[in-house]
């Protein structure tokens, strides 16, 4: 029986909030707090038990710090956005309160996604016996666990891995992000970048095509994007040769995202506009539909996984290891559509190993450094289910 303060209310946010209230024998006590507490209520309106709601700004240490004095929760799960990861990870430190979140801190000044100021926090969480959980979503999370799961019950080594993000959903809109629109276009805007035999190797943005024929989607184009997970898998996986990760998008996205970037609308320097600084993306995201309402509209299936290649008892062995979410299920489920979903089931999945004792540790841990096993048997029930096809180790599946 243990009490949960989530940071955030937006389409993550909600689901976390969703899942946690239908487990009250872990989640007995739920404070959903977020910028803007007029959205902690219109989620908790939708739930069959009463929770708190709070209003927080999560830029402001002092302000964070007094909402854990008053609620005292036993683990804060922070689905706000990357850029208060620091801020919530010192206010924990601060109260002794254990933290989980599902993307790495990213500056708003600058396009920069780095662990690095979060694992600087390892030796401050080790002294004070702490434990914060990093990247417990889907990619990162999800996709991570697959990889520490095959590494420990399927290799002695793992070559090669390629993470596979495919959403198959039509949400009706010409142009709309799934997931918040600012993290999500200064992600794939960025240029990409993998692994191989211990360096980084860049691309222009999405230069780097394939097909894979994706199991309920079909064949999809997907696109080589640098993604966080690739960071602390590089450190975390054994005998690593080459990590990469691929993303699907449509035609008709790419078209919309190449216009909005030549016309300066994808830029975070800021410009004077009637007097006034605005930042293009944000001005942006303020004109696209809002994640969450995609939900109702959202048709079709993702198929998010990955593909291991390695070596097992002296033999090649190749695997794809993947979990196939419906967006209309989700809706139904928990009125969000599926990429919020496959991000909050992870992180409630991993809160609740935390507050069970079953993930434990003092320090800052990504989670391929925690036991796959607990995790993998409890996601399918969770509402995550997986499958594990075998490949043909001498076929490059990515046409
Ligand atoms: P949304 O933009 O829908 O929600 C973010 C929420 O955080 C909003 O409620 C927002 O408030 C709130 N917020 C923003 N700034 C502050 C602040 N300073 N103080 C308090 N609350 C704040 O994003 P998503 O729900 O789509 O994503 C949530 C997180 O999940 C992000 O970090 C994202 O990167 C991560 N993510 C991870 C994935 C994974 O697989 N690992 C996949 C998808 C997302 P307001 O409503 O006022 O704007």
């Amino acid at each position: 029986m243990s009490k949960v303060l989530i940071i955030g209310a937006g389409g993550v946010g909600s689901v976390v909030t969703h899942k946690c209230a239908q487990h009250p024998e872990v989640f007995s006590e739920i404070c959903l707090a977020s910028r803007n507490e007029a959205k902690c209520r219109d989620i908790a309106a939708k739930l069959n038990r009463p929770i708190q709601t709070a209003q927080v700004d999560a830029d402001d240490v002092d302000a964070l710090v007094r909402l854990i004095e008053s609620f005292k929760p036993d683990l804060l799960i922070h689905v706000a956005l990357p850029y208060q990861d620091l801020t919530i990870m010192e206010a924990c430190l601060k109260t002794g309160v254990p933290y989980l979140d599902t993307a790495n801190y990213e500056h708003p000044d600058e396009a920069r996604f780095e662990y690095k100021e979060q694992w600087a926090f390892q030796d401050r969480y080790e002294k004070a016996g702490l434990m914060a959980t990093l990247g417990c979503g889907f990619d990162p999370g999800m996709t991570n666990i697959y990889c520490a799961w095959g590494q420990k019950n399927l290799f002695d080594e793992i070559h090669q891995i390629d993470i596979l993000d495919a959403n198959g959903g039509d949400h009706g809109y010409p142009f709309a992000t799934n997931f918040n629109p600012e993290i999500n276009i200064r992600e794939v805007t960025a240029n990409g970048r993998y692994w191989e035999n211990g360096e980084w190797k860049e691309t222009p943005p999405l230069s780097e095509k394939r097909e894979f024929d994706f199991d309920e989607i079909g064949p999809k184009d997907i696109y080589l994007l640098y993604h966080e997970e690739l960071e602390s898998l590089v450190q975390n996986i054994r005998g690593l040769k080459r990590i990469r990760f691929w993303m699907t998008f449509s035609q008709q996205y790419l078209t919309h995202l190449k216009v909005l970037e030549n016309v300066g609308m994808t830029g975070i320097e800021p410009v004077m506009y009637e007097g006034k600084e605005v930042i293009p993306l944000q001005f942006l995201k303020s004109v696209l539909p809002d994640p969450a309402s995609l939900g109702p509209r959202t048709k079709g299936k993702t198929n998010i996984g990955v593909i291991l290649d390695g070596i097992k008892d002296g033999k090649r062995r190749k695997v794809h290891i993947y979990n196939i979410c419906d967006h209309e299920a989700c809706y139904r489920e928990v009125q969000s559509q599926a990429v919020s979903y496959t991000t909050g089931v992870p992180a409630v999945t991993g809160a609740m190993l935390m507050l069970q004792g079953i993930w434990k540790g003092a320090g800052v841990f990504n989670v391929e450094q925690m036991d796959p096993d607990p995790f993998m048997e409890r996601i399918g029930d969770m509402g995550l289910p997986w499958q594990m096809k075998e490949l043909d180790p001498d076929t490059d599946p990515l046409g």
